[in-house]
């Protein structure tokens, strides 16, 4: 074997803990991961990071990068710098908010092509299921998407309409018939309607209109749908927490069912949002510290599989201070890792729990065997980390297009010092190469 490059850390997170070691890198992928003092092969570069410690690099499988068409709100170029500054090496885009959105091949070319000379790090698509696109489904399936996104209640973007049940229920027939994944945005439309609808600036009020029950519902429906069809579905940025026991106890029984929650639920509570702040807006929306509690316990008895980031940036002007009418998402992108840190790590969580939940779950849900660990055979994607370094979030730092992050002023532990793709360094102390991240495609 031809090794280029040896990177040595007292730290390194594998799959069997946490230990010195000595990554061998040849040609972009791992080789080996040798012992600590191991002679470093002739012609081999040594990078050694101290006791910085070495992560699998970050895969995000949940990401708006509104590229073509709504270039304003982000773009490859600018999502794709995020990431890496952030410890990223993998993104999935998702299928709305870009136009044209990811509902055909054609669609998708367009999107490949504009992706392909931006993209600072991987990046993959997921399709999108619509009313009246089952006939795309398999052909998209055929081109490489990762899986299939729905709404069952209207998405925000006109171009993008929701499933209702019957129509679910024949795209997952369709979906589960070649093997493929549905995920979902799960909020129920009728319990949306029926709750409080009230503009202003009160976070209290926003927070009424999307209900717990709204998720809630939606997931049973879901789970009885994945049961009747035997398919495979996602449950997207969980936020109510009372969903856990029903989602565990389908699990169990045989539905093939997994979730992700998001480091917004997990590190902000509607308690501390100040009315008119609609940086805090997304929804389904951020819930009270006693339903955060809940999630992270649904995370460390492993029922949520992973946290990703549901980076979804507008201008400033759609932020208006009115929580009906503004938009819905939060950018997070490059912050994911020490909001979550700093988090997990006041919880008595390990990072080996965050690779876990921010690597490895994340590419197993996207069936990427190349990514989520380090271990001979995969990609040489690395984010080293200064766990106990701290740093105060300042929006002027951040990388995404329009600067607006519900993070401003929080101090946070956890510095990305570096970020490497395939064996090259591609953030380092927050400057970033040039572009080199490739087109994923599904893998199986
Ligand atoms: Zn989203």
């Amino acid at each position: 074997m031809d090794v280029n490059l040896v990177l040595r850390s007292t730290r390194v997170i594998t799959p069997e803990g946490t230990r010195p070691a000595s990554i061998a890198v040849s040609g972009g992928t791992i080789a080996a991961v040798l012992a600590y003092d191991a002679e470093v092969p002739a012609g081999a570069r040594l990078e050694d990071v101290g006791d910085d410690v070495v992560l699998p690099g970050l895969v995000d499988t949940h990401v708006h990068v509104n590229d073509p068409g709504r270039t304003e709100w982000e773009g490859f170029w600018t999502a794709t710098r995020a990431a890496a500054a952030g410890g990223i090496t993998t993104l999935l885009d998702m299928p709305l908010n870009s136009l044209p959105p990811t509902t055909t091949v054609d669609n998708l070319r367009v999107k490949q092509e504009v992706a392909r000379s931006k993209a600072h790090v991987d990046v993959g698509f997921w399709g999108g299921a619509l009313p009246d696109n089952v006939k795309d489904l398999r052909p998209l399936h055929d081109a490489g998407v990762f899986g299939f996104k729905c709404f069952l209640s209207p998405s925000g973007v006109e171009e993008f309409p929701e499933l209702d049940q019957e129509q679910l229920a024949t795209s997952l027939a369709e979906i589960s018939g070649f093997g493929g994944l549905m995920i979902v945005h799960a909020e129920d439309p009728h319990h949306l309607a029926a709750a409080p609808q009230r503009s202003g600036g009160a976070y209290a009020d926003f927070l009424a209109s999307r209900p717990r029950d709204a998720e809630n519902t939606a997931i049973e429906n879901l789970i009885n749908q994945a049961r009747r069809l035997d398919a495979r579905v996602h449950v997207l940025h969980l936020s109510s927490s009372d969903a856990l026991a029903p989602i565990a106890a389908a699990r169990a029984e045989g539905v093939k069912i997994t979730v992700e929650s998001c480091p917004h639920f997990l590190t902000l509570t509607a308690e501390e949002i100040p009315d008119g702040a609609t940086e805090f807006k997304c929804c389904p929306p951020i819930r009270e510290a006693v339903n955060q509690d809940a999630l992270w316990q649904g995370l460390a008895d492993g029922t949520i599989d992973c946290i990703v980031s549901d980076h979804s940036p507008s201008t400033a002007d759609l932020k208006t201070p009115d929580f009906a009418s503004a938009w819905g998402g939060i950018s997070s992108l490059q912050l994911g890792l020490p909001a979550i840190w700093t988090e997990a790590r006041r919880r008595g969580h390990t990072l080996e729990d965050v690779v876990r939940w921010m690597s490895e779950g994340p590419a197993r849900l996207a069936g990427l065997t190349r990514k989520g660990a380090i271990e001979a055979g995969r990609d040489a994607d690395f984010a080293v980390l200064a766990p106990d370094a701290t740093f105060t979030v300042d929006p002027a730092e951040l990388q995404h297009r329009n600067r607006i992050t519900a993070y401003a002023g929080r101090t946070l532990s956890g510095v990305v010092t570096s970020t490497w793709l395939r064996g090259e360094r591609i953030a380092d102390h927050g400057t970033l190469a040039e572009p080199s991240g490739r087109l994923l495609e599904r893998n199986n």
